[in-house]
Order: C-alpha cells, then sequence, then structure tokens
C-alpha cells in the first residue's frame, strides 16, 4: 500500500514531532536512579502479607540432586521436567511462602493475565486442564501453578520464605554447597536458577515519601487488611477513603476499575498514558479452544509464539490484538529489521504503527466523556514503546464522578509528598491512602547482579567474570568455569511476550542437560571455545533497535529514555527459532558439553 493513501507525509511529520515533544516533557536527568528500592528502610513494601508467621525450621544440610532457585513458573517447570526425566531429589528454595512466583505475589484487584490463558498456562496437555476465560485471572494461574508442583511432587524437599545467599562450587565434592537467610548450607549436585525477571518492588524516589501518614502499599503486596475484599472487588475498606493510585502501565490499567468501583474518591496520577487496546475477555469451552485431543495445549501455544515471534502461519488459533499486532511487536524482537531494505522498511513501518496509534487514540475519544480527561488519557509514542495494554473497563473508569485524573508530565511524575497526601503543580491532594503501581527493578535478580554471590572453580566469582569480559554462556544456560550451574530465562538466550512457553523450553533442556550428565556420570560445562562459537552467533545478526528505543517515551524498556545498546545479549531469530535451535543441538551436540568429572590424564 502507498503510504501517502493511508496517511500524508505532513501528518507523519506532525506524529514524529508530537512524539518527539512528548519524549522531551518525559525524560529525566536521573534516569533509572529516580526510582527506590524496597530495601532497607523502605523494606516493608516488600514484606510477605501472605505467608504468615514463619515458623522455625531445622536448617537443612543434606545433598539433593538439584537445586532450582525460584518458585516461580520457571522454577516449577523445571522441577516437572526434572522429575519426568527421573530425577529425585529435587529441592526449589522460595522467597515467598508458596509456589507462583509473580502470581503469588501479585494479586492485586482486577489482577488478570493479558496473554490468552490457553498459551499462557504451562503444561496443559499433562495436567488436563482447561481454562474457562480467554484471559485467567491471577488466582487461577496460581492456583496452576501449585497444581503443577503437587502433580510433580515438589512440595516434599521445597523450602519456602527462604532466599539462597550464596552458591559455591566444590571440586572435592563435585557438587555446589547453597546457603540461605536461613541457615541451610546444603549441597546440590547441579543447581537450576530461575530467579525471574520482575521481582523486587520499586518506588518513585518522591521528595518527602516517607514523612507521608497515610496507608500505602505496592500493588505486589496488596494489603486486603486495609482495603478488605479480594482480587474480584468489593473493597469496603477503601468506601470512605480518599485513595491515590501511582502508575497507569499494565498493571495501573488493570486495578484502577476496581479501585474506581469501591473507593470514596479515587485519584489517579499519571505521567505516562497507556495504549489500552480492546481485552473482550470472555467465557470459551473446551471446543472453542480446540482441547480436544493430546497436545491442543503445545500447538496452540506454538502457534502463538510464531506469530509474535514474526513467523507465518496458516491460521491464528489466538486470534487477538497481540497476534493482529505482531508486526509491530518486532521491535520488541531482537530480529526487529534483520532483513530488507532499511528506509523502506522503515517507511512502511511507520505508517502502519501511525495507524495503530491513532486507533488506540480514537479509542479513548470514544469511550472518555470529558474531552480534556480524553486528551490526557492519549499515549503519544510507537506502538510498544511502553507494554501495551488491554482493557474495556481502565478508560470506562474515568466517566465516573468518584474518579480525578491527575496528570502529572509537566512535572516529571508526583513533585512531592506531605503528611497529608500529594503534591502536583500548586495542588496538595489529601489522600488516607496511595497505591504504588510503580513497576519492578530491572537486573537485579538474575544470577549475574550480584545479589546472588556466584563462585564457581577455583573461587571464581560469577559477577566479576562477567564485569570484567561481558556475560559469556552456551545459549544462555551454561558457562564455563561454572560446571552444573543452568540459568533459566537468562541474557543470550530467546525471550517473548509468552514468557512461561519460553520457561517451559527451557526447563525441558535444563531437565536433558540433567539426565544426560547423569546418564554419563559426567559433569555439564561448555568449553571456552563453546562460549565463543555462540556469541559469534548472536553477533553475527545482531539487532539494530537502538534507535527505536532512543526515540521512545522513557519507561523500563529503554533504561529511562537512555536507549538501549545494540548489544547480543538475545538469540537473534526469535523465540520459536531458539527452540528449535536447542532440539537439534540436544540430537547433535550435547554430549560436548559433558565433562569427566575427573580430566583424564
Ligand atoms: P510499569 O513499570 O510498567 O509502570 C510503572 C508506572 O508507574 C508507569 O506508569 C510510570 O510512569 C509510573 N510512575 C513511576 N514513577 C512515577 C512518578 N514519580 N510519578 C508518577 N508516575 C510514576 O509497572 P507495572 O507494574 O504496571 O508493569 C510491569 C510489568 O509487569 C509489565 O510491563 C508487564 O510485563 C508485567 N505485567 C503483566 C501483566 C499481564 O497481564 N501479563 C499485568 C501487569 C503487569 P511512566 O510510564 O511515566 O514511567
Amino acid at each position: 500500500m502507498e503510504r501517502s493513501q493511508v496517511l500524508s507525509d505532513d501528518a507523519l511529520a506532525e506524529l514524529r514531532e508530537r512524539y518527539r515533544i512528548e519524549r522531551e516533557r518525559r525524560v529525566r536527568p536521573d534516569g533509572v536512579r529516580q526510582y527506590l528500592g524496597t530495601d532497607a528502610e523502605f523494606g516493608y513494601y516488600a514484606a510477605d502479607p501472605y505467608a504468615g508467621e514463619t515458623t522455625e525450621r531445622e536448617p537443612a544440610r543434606d545433598r539433593v540432586d538439584v537445586a532450582v532457585v525460584g518458585g516461580g513458573f520457571g522454577g516449577i517447570l523445571a522441577g516437572a521436567r526434572l522429575r519426568r526425566r527421573g530425577i529425585e531429589h529435587i529441592r526449589v528454595i522460595e522467597k515467598g511462602g508458596d509456589f507462583g512466583g509473580t502470581w503469588y505475589w501479585n494479586r492485586y484487584p482486577g489482577i488478570h493475565c493479558d496473554i490468552d490463558a490457553h498459551v499462557y498456562l504451562p503444561m496443559l496437555d499433562e495436567t488436563g486442564y482447561v481454562p474457562e476465560w480467554k484471559y485467567a485471572p491471577g488466582e487461577e494461574i496460581r492456583r496452576h501453578a501449585v497444581r503443577i508442583a503437587e502433580k510433580f511432587d515438589l512440595y516434599a524437599d521445597a523450602l519456602f520464605s527462604t532466599a539462597v545467599t550464596s552458591l559455591t562450587w566444590d571440586d572435592t565434592s563435585g557438587a555446589w554447597i547453597v546457603t540461605t537467610d536461613r541457615g541451610d548450607e546444603f549441597r546440590a549436585t547441579y543447581v537450576i536458577t530461575a530467579t525471574g525477571t520482575l521481582t523486587e518492588p520499586k518506588l518513585p524516589g518522591i521528595p518527602g515519601i516517607e514523612t507521608f501518614k497515610g496507608h500505602t502499599f505496592h500493588t505486589s503486596r496488596w494489603d486486603y487488611g486495609y482495603t478488605g475484599g479480594t482480587p474480584d472487588g468489593g473493597l469496603t475498606g477503601l468506601a470512605d477513603k480518599r485513595v491515590g493510585v501511582v502508575g497507569t502501565g499494565a498493571t495501573g490499567v488493570q486495578v484502577v476499575p476496581k479501585l474506581a468501583e469501591d473507593a470514596g474518591h479515587l485519584y489517579v496520577f499519571q505521567r505516562t498514558p497507556s495504549s489500552v487496546d480492546v481485552r473482550a475477555n470472555r467465557r470459551t469451552t473446551a471446543r472453542d479452544v480446540g482441547a480436544d485431543h493430546h497436545g491442543w495445549a503445545r500447538e496452540r501455544r506454538d502457534n502463538f509464539l510464531r506469530i509474535v515471534s514474526g513467523e507465518s502461519v496458516e491460521e491464528d488459533l489466538v486470534a487477538d490484538r497481540w497476534t493482529s499486532s505482531a508486526g509491530l511487536l518486532e521491535k520488541l524482537l531482537p530480529s526487529f529489521r534483520r532483513q530488507g531494505d532499511r528506509a523502506a522498511f522503515e517507511a512502511a513501518y511507520e505508517v502502519a504503527d501511525a495507524v495503530k496509534m491513532n486507533e488506540i487514540r480514537a479509542r479513548v475519544d470514544a469511550l472518555v466523556t470529558d474531552p480534556d480527561t480524553a486528551e490526557k488519557l492519549k499515549p503519544w509514542y510507537r506502538y510498544a514503546c511502553k507494554r501495551p495494554t488491554f482493557s474495556d473497563l481502565y478508560l470506562q473508569a474515568f466517566n465516573r464522578d468518584n474518579v480525578t485524573l491527575v496528570d502529572t508530565a509537566d512535572t516529571h511524575g508526583i513533585e512531592r509528598m506531605t503528611e497529608h497526601g500529594v503534591v502536583v503543580g500548586d495542588t496538595e491532594y489529601r489522600l488516607d491512602c496511595l497505591i504504588f503501581a510503580t513497576g519492578f527493578s530491572i537486573g537485579v535478580s538474575g544470577i549475574h547482579s550480584g545479589r546472588l554471590p556466584v563462585h564457581g572453580r577455583g573461587g571464581t566469582r560469577l559477577q566479576d567474570t562477567w564485569a570484567a569480559q561481558g556475560p559469556r554462556t552456551l545459549h544462555g544456560f551454561t558457562s564455563n568455569g561454572f560446571p552444573n550451574l543452568i540459568q533459566l530465562g537468562g541474557v543470550q538466550s530467546a525471550s517473548s511476550v509468552n514468557f512461561t512457553h519460553v520457561l517451559d523450553e527451557h526447563a525441558v533442556h535444563a531437565a536433558e542437560l540433567v539426565a544426560a550428565a547423569e546418564a554419563k556420570g559426567a559433569l555439564i560445562e561448555p568449553s571456552r571455545e563453546a562460549e565463543d562459537a555462540w556469541l559469534a552467533v548472536l553477533a553475527e545478526d545482531a539487532p539494530d533497535h537502538a534507535w527505536f528505543h532512543a526515540e521512545c517515551t522513557p519507561g523500563y524498556y529503554n533504561g529511562e529514555g537512555r536507549g538501549r545498546p545494540n548489544s547480543p545479549i538475545a538469540y537473534p531469530h526469535g523465540a520459536f527459532a531458539f527452540h528449535r535451535l536447542l532440539a537439534r543441538w540436544r540430537e547433535e551436540s550435547l554430549e560436548e558439553i559433558l565433562r569427566p568429572v575427573r580430566p583424564v590424564q
């Protein structure tokens, strides 16, 4: 299609300029430093509200086959896949009081997963479970996590409310020494890390935040004791309260409609509006989703992954706004713009992008009655500069008399807090309660972050090696000098919006590595040459998306507006191709990383 047929060059130039201005309004010199971690004096924001009293237990001092760090879907799937390969003594160590990871912590009212439930919930073929809604509520997903953990007997050896504090390789026993904050010190022949990505809540560094005398908490630690109700709503404790919510990302968009229903008055403090597309959640039957034969779930999630990885398929089984916008999601992929004539690609892309974002902005006009409020709710940036969101309730919430939108773009967010509330411009908004929907710190949970010291062969510290040389892995899973250590969902692999699918493929791979090493009585450890070869694969078709992120409005996707380097941090051909590559490598080359326990003299 000729671009002039869709949008004139002038219209596109105008949009470009508007995007530039809106970005400039929001870029802050302090970048990621504007946020506060929820440790030290703000540690209470991260405390576990669901676990109840921590009961004393004897520290573990034994030896297990595999220690799995993290009890979210990554850890659960690793455990399940290991069990299927006959591994017996599996110990999952988890900070929360139960399995579930992000679905354990996030229980805010309105919580759903915005990815089709029949591709997001893993192991549907294996458990026989068929979700009843197209987009599942958080509690259903949490219960499914528990279902898998029970089915594969992962509770028996699990350590909950426990954080791993160090991993140290011991050559003599051929095992990792695992220590925790509960005094455990045990050995594990293998360690699998599944520590997640968005795990640590963060707060905005608003001057005076500590002076506020009202009630506050983060959405990932919902205080139902204060609000009353459940994730389905009924927040009766808020009926006479002035409630503020900071943040309008994917979480804010889900929580605002429930708060609007029940709060005396709700103030939504917005800095950047989200793109809010159609949700169209509905009940589904097994027949609707093709759940009539074994393997249906695998077919469906492969189909979804192929589409959002930019591959072509004959039929779109999920058929929602993720799949229909898949072309515009490509910029989230490392493979973005790897082929063809760059100028032609950019021109076509810009038009498709403008059409989509105009549709999103028109939806705001159609749903929000007050024109001034509607104007403030329109996102002025390219699609997927920020994570796309979906709701049929969020925009409409601003038509209620008890909801006020407070735009904070010109002041770079809330300016300051007082003991009574929040100040923006000349106005102090007096509040009884302020809820932070302000997201999570990035790069703090992986083992490369330094939070969890890892000492490999000869005492080498993984974090030091990677700081000096950059990350070095084979396929993102294993590293030379760190035998029998397998990372799930880490750098130098490939990811996707359907992260549970990615984690499951990684879990299968990890289990195959362990099973092969067990069968041979060998250690899992790639050579430096194997790492070099993988780095070369990553560099060969390295992406070119730094320009895109540099033009985007600030957020966690682009280092708060600082852009994102074009470094080869992921496999450049998408997750589906990566999984194919792993399967082929397991068939043809797995033996290459098995080392005799004692080197042959
Ligand atoms: P985000 O980081 O996406 O959003 C944080 C929000 O807080 C932004 O709107 C941000 O504004 C705002 N904010 C931060 N500081 C200030 C300030 N000083 N003043 C005013 N506003 C401020 O966090 P979320 O929890 O919404 O989402 C995190 C991720 O979790 C998502 O990207 C997604 O990956 C995942 N998620 C997935 C869901 C699903 O259904 N699958 C549901 C919910 C979350 P600004 O944009 O201007 O920085």
